[in-house]
């Protein structure tokens, strides 16, 4: 067992939200450390192939599902610098004001302690940071202005196109999504070459992944990236009211101990609430920070339906990147739905590739020899989708929670049980029902509506609120236990609207990092 000399920070996992904090810190001239399970990928690395980008995927230890609806890790989770965010498909929707206060306007779950007004300058922040394309004037017909964004909407092609009378048929406005990807040149990172491969990284830079962005700005300031780090506890002082570093497995398998001033857990939401179970002390028995009883508690997904169409001609589905063409907040309203209750937000979505996350063979698996071949020959070519992303209100029910069994160091594994109620399969319904009439009312040949809801993100777990009787940490990420553990990413959301939540994600990290630097004498033990 070797302890490491003391660091000003220590990050757990390298992804969207530990960059973010690592790039603060770094530029406050703080001594960073970042422990990552995972590789230490450089965008040279990566290959525009389904099969080698299996590796990008989740890994590490085993989660256990229970419940009808899984949230599955393949498509949340990543695995090495980057995390998931190297090969997400760069969707930036924001939250909308009405998202921050469900419980004040509607008197079911929960809000927000902080108000869109105070996220807001941030999501503008981070747009000029990384470069984001999109149209914010456009945006401006649900939400309140802001700063336009700083590069101008990808192009559009025939796949997403084709779609547009359809959506004008059911009364949607459909204006430019907001991506964080490049349309132009941006900050000595190229426009993106339509190729459609950001599934599996994109090795030009265009995507704006932590290691194009923050990451790769906090190791040129100084960062420490410790690939192969597996954290397992979060070390506290006899008193229980600091923490004092953490203990990780490395590449050998030899316990290590990193000493640091401050902990910041951005370790993906399935992940934070583990670690901090399996951190628990005669002064913390339920685990670290958790006198509400509510770690691990009120985990969201989204809810997701598709609906998949055959048009006449070549829809060039084969060109693009994976962000949205269009899309439209019309069906954000809490309540627009007569007998389910949440928003749901349409889109149209990306090329399709042959397998796995953007394969058309998923499309049809019912499809087998010569049937399957007259398909990807001739019918392919006019293959598209729209998506519905659905929002779920937090439930008590839907947890993670330590697992009998345990990993190879002795440590719980976590348990996920997560049920859609019957508001989510009201609002998928309705998606459905409305999605297929837009494939008609469109011109499509034939449609497809999927036959079962999917699962895309996970949120909560770790929830922000007002005071440690309420929620886990506050508006910052701050634990309200023990003011220098922070936990950063989509776990700290108390709603999740129907939104890609990873700009926010950035926002907030941004917010909570910011507010850590400038306290920091106040903060840091
Ligand atoms: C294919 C795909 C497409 C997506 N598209 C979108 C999109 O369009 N829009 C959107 O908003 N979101 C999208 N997402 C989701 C988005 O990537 C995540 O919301 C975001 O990356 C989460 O950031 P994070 O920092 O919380 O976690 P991650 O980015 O996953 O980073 C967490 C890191 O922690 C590491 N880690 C975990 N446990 C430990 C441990 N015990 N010790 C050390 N390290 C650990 C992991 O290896 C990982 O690298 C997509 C995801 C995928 C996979
Ligand atoms: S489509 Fe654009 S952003 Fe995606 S991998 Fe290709 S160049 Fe990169």
């Amino acid at each position: 067992m070797a302890t490491h000399e003391k660091v000003d920070a220590v990050i757990v996992g390298a992804g969207a939200s530990g960059g973010v904090f690592a790039a603060v810190l770094a530029r406050a001239g703080k001594k960073v450390v970042l422990l990552e399970q995972g590789p230490d990928w450089k965008l040279s690395d990566l290959i525009s192939s389904d099969i080698w980008s299996r590796r990008l995927k989740g890994s590490g230890p085993a989660i256990l599902y229970e419940g009808k609806n899984a949230v599955g890790r393949t498509g949340d989770m990543g695995w090495g610098t980057g995390g998931a965010a190297l090969h997400y498909s760069a969707n930036f929707p924001r939250l909308l004001p009405d998202d921050f206060t469900v419980r004040s306007d509607h008197g079911r779950a929960l809000d927000w302690p902080i108000s869109y007004a105070e996220v807001a300058p941030f999501y503008d922040r981070v747009a000029a940071d990384i470069g984001v394309s999109g149209d914010a004037k456009a945006e401006e017909r649900w939400r309140p202005p802001g700063a336009p964004y700083p590069m101008p909407p990808l192009k559009s092609f025939r796949y997403s196109d084709a779609w547009l009378p359809g959506f004008t048929a059911a009364g949607l406005t459909m204006i430019p999504g907001a991506v964080g990807i490049n349309s132009t040149e941006y900050k000595g990172r190229p426009a993106c070459i339509y190729d459609g491969w950001c599934n599996a990284g994109c090795p030009t830079g265009a995507l704006a992944n932590p290691q194009a962005t923050y990451l790769g700005e906090a190791r040129n300031k100084g960062a420490e990236v410790r690939p192969f780090s597996y954290v397992t506890r979060v070390l506290t002082n006899a008193s229980g009211d600091h923490v004092t570093g953490v203990e990780y497995y490395d590449d050998k398998k030899e316990r290590q101990v990193q000493e640091a001033s401050v902990v910041i857990l951005t370790a993906f939401a399935s992940q934070n609430p583990r670690i901090m179970f399996n951190s628990r002390t005669e002064k913390h028995p339920n685990g670290l920070a958790n006198r509400s009883g509510l770690l691990g508690k009120y985990l969201m997904g989204h809810g997701s339906a598709t609906v998949t169409a055959i048009f006449a001609g070549d829809v060039e589905n084969y060109r693009g990147s994976n962000g949205y063409n269009y899309v439209t907040y019309d069906r954000h309203p809490k309540t627009i739905r007569r007998d389910a209750f949440g928003s749901t937000f349409w889109s149209t979505t990306a090329p399709f590739k042959p397998n796995d996350v953007r394969g058309m063979a998923a499309v049809r698996p019912d499809l087998f020899g010569a049937e399957l071949d007259t398909f990807m020959k001739v019918k392919a070519r006019g293959l598209t989708r729209i998506t519905a992303i659905i929002e779920e209100m937090p439930d008590l029910e839907n947890r993670v929670e330590p697992a009998d069994e345990k990993d190879e160091f002795g440590f719980p594994l976590i348990r996920s049980v997560h049920t859609f109620g019957k508001d989510v399969m009201g609002l998928w319904s309705a998606a459905i029902e409305e999605g297929s009439a837009i494939a008609k009312a469109a011109g499509a040949k034939e449609v497809w509506p999927a036959a079962a809801i999917g699962t895309q993100h996970l949120l909560g777990g770790t929830i922000m609120g007002k005071g440690a009787g309420d929620s886990v940490v506050n508006s910052f990420g701050q634990s309200h236990e023990i003011g220098n553990l922070y936990v950063a990413g989509c776990g700290i959301f108390p709603t999740e609207s129907a939104a890609n939540p990873t700009f926010t994600l950035h926002a907030l990290s941004l917010r909570g990092a910011e507010q850590l630097a400038k306290n920091w004498g106040s903060i840091a033990s």
